[in-house]
């Protein structure tokens, strides 16, 4: 990926883009750049029906819903999926009382071999809407900014998003600009579904159990309320849920949450002297006092932060939420410090107010639970490396599903799954990098089969 230049985005004109509906199931083609023995007769133009079909489907999660899952398309698409899992032959398929979808590729060794999960997430983000997407497929992009065509004011930069210069050749698919796309998570369904349709086709490629599993709500933070790892009920995990090509994510953020409540004293203002605690002031001063260097805005890599991002109320009472994110879940404790620190400052300058403070557990980096089960990695590399690829590894500064996995005992890295842009209108995704999330993933079960469970 790294090292391919391409234009500037001003000298360029913007990528061919049209508007591709293909049949539902074509031919099977043949995907270059593997050798012999991992010759693909993967499915591109099938992935990408899948993946324009899902897009269309609205799931956006909605977080002040109190239903699981909190929208009704995400069972729509739920239900979208098991008939396609029927029809490709996958074996214990259900979709549960919570919407989850379930479902096997029935191993074919003659021994126990560990059983290997994929996971994606149905719903998308609550900030930009999922109605109505119209997809946009750019065949053989050029490079340039991408003008998007529902909305003149709107153009995908290179500029702002330097990624583009990798994908030149690559079949892009894009919003019109009025929605988001749904790549993030739609596009790991879609290569879930093409690595068990593959498997299917393909006996000859050894494999254990596989399980698909399609969540709800990870958007809202609710994606493993309902699927606890004996559901699932294997070995290892794997989500297809990061952006780009070939990177393995196997550490996150450890969190906690942080409810601060400043409790004042209201009083007509006409009679207030000596008697009213304002709330509202008492807050600003707490929040002064929380230091500007550990924040999102001036924090990077490995640095943690204090992240106040909801707050309201008034004179009598003022309720502020706090995120509190380090890597390593020790300084969550100092981190913790600091806010009581600020609390005691603001007690101290407002006489008569009082702050309360409430922490949450959230959840841990998965890098101390995939310690205890070190294939999850080790054998993610080395399908790549099989694959002639250069495995990533990373960090991620926020959380995962697999961050719920892994701490609840199922071992669960997080893959690339060709998404840019997310939570946009200007969002989009590479087919090229999707297909190539296929192979690692069909690699990765190869992989697996080769030990005994
Ligand atoms: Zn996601």
């Amino acid at each position: 990926m790294a090292g391919q230049t391409g234009p500037s985005c001003e000298s360029k004109a913007p990528g061919r883009v049209r508007e591709k509906i293909g049949p539902g199931y074509g031919m099977l083609g043949n995907w270059s750049g593997i050798s012999k023995r991992r010759h693909f007769s993967m499915n591109r133009q099938r992935l990408l029906n899948r993946f324009l079909g899902y897009v269309k489907i609205d799931t956006k999660a909605d977080d002040e819903s109190t239903e699981y899952p909190s929208s009704p398309g995400q069972l729509v698409l739920g239900k979208m999926l098991v008939q396609q899992l029927q029809e490709i032959g996958l074996k214990d398929i259900r979709q549960d009382e919570n919407g989850i979808v379930i479902a096997t590729v029935p191993g074919n060794l003659d021994r126990p071999a560990p059983i290997v999960a994929f996971n994606a997430h149905l719903d998308t983000c609550r900030e930009t809407s999922g109605a109505n997407v119209q997809p946009n497929v750019i065949e053989k992009y050029e490079g340039g900014d991408i003008q998007l065509a529902g909305d003149k004011s709107k153009k995908i930069l290179v500029s702002d998003c330097p990624e583009l210069n990798s994908v030149i050749g690559h079949t892009i698919i894009t919003t019109d600009g009025t929605t988001l796309l749904g790549g993030d998570d739609k596009a790991g369904v879609a290569i879930i579904m093409e690595i068990a349709n593959h498997l299917i086709e393909n006996p000859d490629i050894p494999h254990g159990d596989v399980r698909v599993v399609f969540t709800c709500d990870e958007e809202i933070g609710r994606g493993t309320a309902k699927c606890p790892p004996s559901l699932i009920d294997a070995t290892v995990c794997y989500t297809f849920d990061g952006g780009a090509q070939d990177i393995i994510d196997h550490e996150t953020f450890s969190a906690d949450m942080a409810t601060v409540t400043i409790e004042g004293q209201n009083i007509h203002p006409s009679i207030a002297k000596d008697r009213m605690v304002n709330a509202v002031r008492a807050a600003a001063i707490f929040l002064e006092s929380l230091p500007a260097e550990l924040s999102p805005e001036r924090t990077s890599d490995r640095q943690g932060f204090l992240h106040p991002y909801s707050i309201e109320g008034g004179v009598a009472r003022v309720v502020m939420k706090i995120l509190i994110r380090d890597f390593d879940a020790e300084k969550l404790d100092q981190h913790a410090e600091v806010i009581r620190r600020a609390a005691a400052i603001t007690e101290s300058n407002v006489a008569g107010c009082r702050v309360g403070i409430d922490i949450r557990r959230q959840y841990r980096n998965m890098a101390e639970g995939l310690a205890k089960e070190p294939r999850a990695v080790k054998y993610a590399r080395e399908a790549h490396k099989r694959l002639k690829r250069e495995p990533k590894l990373q960090i991620i500064r926020g959380g995962t599903d697999g961050s719920q996995f892994t701490e609840q005992g199922l071992p669960t890295p997080n893959l690339s799954s060709g998404q840019h842009n997310i939570h946009s209108p200007m969002e989009w995704s590479s087919l090229d990098e999707m297909e190539a999330a296929v192979a690692v993933g069909t690699e990765i079960v190869r992989r697996w089969s080769e030990d005994q469970a």
